[in-house]
């Protein structure tokens, strides 16, 4: 153990320099800056380490550019945390003192982008980094240029006050999300006791948690997310207010709630996520029709799971995953619910498309389902109707319509609730010529036609 460290003690005094000499030779050599790959990291005794190389080589460019401009650059968040939990980072931010106009004069295509938050997106081809400036704390009535607005109960409409690090981190959420990585250092920065909360599994609120809940309520969303993500238990402090908080959420504008859910289910932890936000009174908010169905069915639970572990399979796969499908899983019981309850004459697929037409409607909070989403949801739940009746007519326009698929996975997971007999599914089954096995979940990606920016692992992002 001792010599190990020794040897780091080494590197962290030896590497800086060399790690320079470095990176000009790699970038006169090939024109592509990778060499931060090679850059020194400070590595005190039993500190936990990120290395050069595990970062993508546009965001080593950014990182690097910055430095030579003379500004702080930094990678915080979830780079950060994931790394140091061996875990995949979905994307990484980076934090710097530049300012936005300063960060876009660096490098050739860089959007200024964010009203709440100006952030910076470096372009690279479809791809972009984050950055960040240092945001500032301090009172709004020090602020004569409003750059920080708050709304009734607290909460925050605009932050484009710059600062410094020490600053910035006290406007984080949770302590595992605000350790920098400092590229000149080479080190992690940890102001909160973030490295020790991530070796505990430890979700910790920085600040006073009610507060913090009321300028952003959607960090209560996120505190279920991590906690499903990465296995980590949010501590009593941060956990105990969320069910009497949780209503904030209703304030909250659709697309954030939809950006944090698609999060929520479509990251690999779908069951888990789902759990957590059961467990702190959240889902009641988010789907409020969905409780009440499933307390008074018996097989609610194994329907709603099935949907959510095969979400979390296809995805393991690589194979798409779609929030509205989710959605339909949510919304079929109590719409089907609400049919047998009306008794209507009209035909079966009126009335379950008016049922859930009701249901939406109803809802005084909850998920709005964006008007395209409620169009495909509509025709997925709907399509039930006719999957049930087997035809014998017109069966390949059926077949070839582009909702089939998510309208027979529903009829498939139907069967927990005895509600459709295998027959069914296999009449459906040879129609299609799909295999009795999960074969079709095992379909490759579709690549998505839109051209939505993606960000540096390659992940559509939208701004808060
Ligand atoms: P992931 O990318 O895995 O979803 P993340 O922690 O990186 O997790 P992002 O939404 O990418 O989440 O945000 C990046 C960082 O910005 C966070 O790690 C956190 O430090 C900060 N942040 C994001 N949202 C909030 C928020 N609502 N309140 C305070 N800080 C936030
Ligand atoms: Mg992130």
């Amino acid at each position: 153990m001792r010599s190990r460290r020794g040897a780091f003690a080494v590197r962290y005094y030896r590497q800086p320099k060399q790690g320079v000499l470095h990176m000009r030779a790699a970038t006169f050599a090939v024109g592509v800056p990778y060499s931060i790959k090679t850059t020194a990291l400070k590595i005190n005794s039993g500190e936990p380490r990120i290395q050069a190389r595990q970062l993508p080589s546009n965001v080593a460019r950014v990182l690097r550019g910055l430095h030579r401009a003379g500004y702080r650059a930094c990678v915080v968040g979830g780079g950060v945390r994931d790394l140091l939990l061996n875990l995949k980072p979905k994307d990484f931010d980076i934090v710097t003192d530049a300012r936005p106009e300063q960060v876009k004069k660096l490098f050739r295509r860089v959007l200024l982008i964010g009203r709440r938050f100006r952030l910076a997106h470096v372009m690279f081809g479809r791809e972009y980094i984050e950055v960040a400036t240092f945001r500032g704390t301090g009172e709004e009535a020090s602020d004569p240029k409003g750059l920080v607005v708050r709304g009734n109960n607290g909460r925050i409409l605009r932050d484009n006050r710059f600062g410094s690090l020490e600053e910035d981190v006290l406007r984080r959420d949770f302590t595992i999300n605000a350790l920098y990585w400092d590229y000149a250092e080479g080190r992690i920065i940890d102001h909160v006791g973030g490295l020790k909360d991530i070796a505990a599994r430890r979700l910790r609120l920085i600040g006073e948690p009610r507060l913090r809940y009321e300028e952003d309520p959607v960090r209560m969303l996120r505190g279920a997310r991590f906690a499903a993500k990465l296995g980590c238990k949010l501590d009593a402090r941060c956990s105990k207010p969320i069910p009497e908080m949780a209503r904030l959420l209703r304030a909250e504008p659709t697309a954030r709630l939809l950006e944090e859910v698609r999060k929520l289910f479509l990251a690999g932890h779908a069951v888990a996520s789902f759990e957590q936000l059961r467990r702190f009174g959240l889902l009641d908010e988010l789907f409020p029709f969905l409780g009440p169905w499933m307390e008074s069915e018996p097989k609610a639970g194994e329907f709603v799971h099935d949907a959510l572990a095969a979400t979390d399979r296809r995805l393991s796969e690589g194979s798409h995953a779609s929030l509205m499908f989710l959605l339909c899983v949510f919304y079929w019981g109590p719409t089907s619910r609400a049919v047998a309850a009306g008794g209507s004459k009209s035909p079966r697929y009126r009335q379950i498309t008016e049922a859930f037409r009701g249901i939406v409607k109803d809802s005084k909070y909850g998920l709005r389902p964006t008007k395209r989403m409620m169009a495909d949801m509509e025709d997925v739940l709907a399509r039930q109707a006719l999957l049930e009746a087997q035809p014998r007519r017109r069966v390949n326009q059926t077949l070839k319509h582009p909702l089939f698929r998510p309208a027979y996975r529903l009829l498939c997971l139907r069967r927990r609730l005895g509600e459709i007999d295998e027959q069914c599914v296999l009449y459906w089954q040879k129609r299609a010529g799909l295999a009795p096995s999960r074969s079709w979940s095992k379909r490759r990606r579709v690549k998505s036609g839109r051209g939505g920016k993606r960000n540096s692992h390659g992940n559509e992002k939208t701004v808060r």
